[in-house]
């Protein structure tokens, strides 16, 4: 029940913090979003690569990861990099942000594919969500769309992982291409993850915090 729900309660942990939180963009955001990133990433490689290369053939694999970094790199020209920690919209806007919408609802939903009983990646999905949670709550309550609007967005975003979880286990049709599918949700991992990593060090300044932060990460995924 938890490969459901989990993603669900990150949704909620990152309502909860955007309202404690409010305006200010907190450092603690930044390192959760680093120990997220790390912690994703090393999941990924000590979890879900071995699985899927221990399924599909070698360079199947390999075509299929780099279709999922550039599926991610095309969605992130409309959602603006919200799957990694970033939203930029004009404040002002009245229009409902479609595009930010549709394209995150499609990363949560591929997401929820590779989350099964006999893998560990529930808990990289549900840290991976919890700060990009707080980032799209925060932006939301910032902007002028309406409470209903709002509200939407947040449960509709919610459910689109354990859908893709609850196909990928229950549908037939899925089980065929299930190791495709998770082979490009790696490629979407690895992408998302290493672009976190990347922008959370700003100007390659030295942070030990935020050196401490990954490795724990990476640890903690170890021995998970
Ligand atoms: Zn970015
Ligand atoms: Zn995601």
């Amino acid at each position: 029940m938890n490969k459901y729900l989990f993603p669900i309660y990150a949704i909620l942990i990152g309502v909860v913090i955007a309202f404690i939180t409010k305006k200010q963009k907190s450092v603690h955001t930044k390192l959760l979003l680093s120990f997220s990133g790390a912690f994703l990433l090393a999941l990924t490689l000590f979890d879900l690569l071995p699985e899927v290369y221990h399924h599909l053939e070698a360079k199947q694999t390999g075509l299929f990861i780099m279709c999922g970094i550039l599926l991610q790199i095309i969605l992130e020209f409309f959602s603006k990099g919200a799957e990694h920690g970033h939203v930029h919209m004009h404040k002002s806007n009245t229009i409902f942000p479609w595009l930010l919408f549709l394209s995150l609802c499609l990363h949560s939903f591929l997401e929820g594919f590779p989350i099964h009983q006999h893998n560990d990646m529930v808990y990289g999905v549900l840290i991976h969500k919890i700060p990009i949670a707080v980032l799209i709550t925060a932006f939301l309550l910032q902007s002028s769309y309406s409470k209903l609007q709002i509200v939407s967005f947040l449960i509709i975003f919610a459910l689109m992982t354990p859908l893709g979880t609850y196909i990928s286990n229950n549908l037939d049709i899925a089980s065929a291409y299930i190791n495709i599918i998770n082979a490009v949700v790696i490629g979407i991992f690895l992408h998302i993850s290493t672009t976190i990593l990347f922008e959370s060090s700003e100007g390659h300044k030295f942070n030990l915090t935020k050196l401490i932060v990954i490795c724990l990460g990476v640890v903690i995924a170890y021995f998970i």
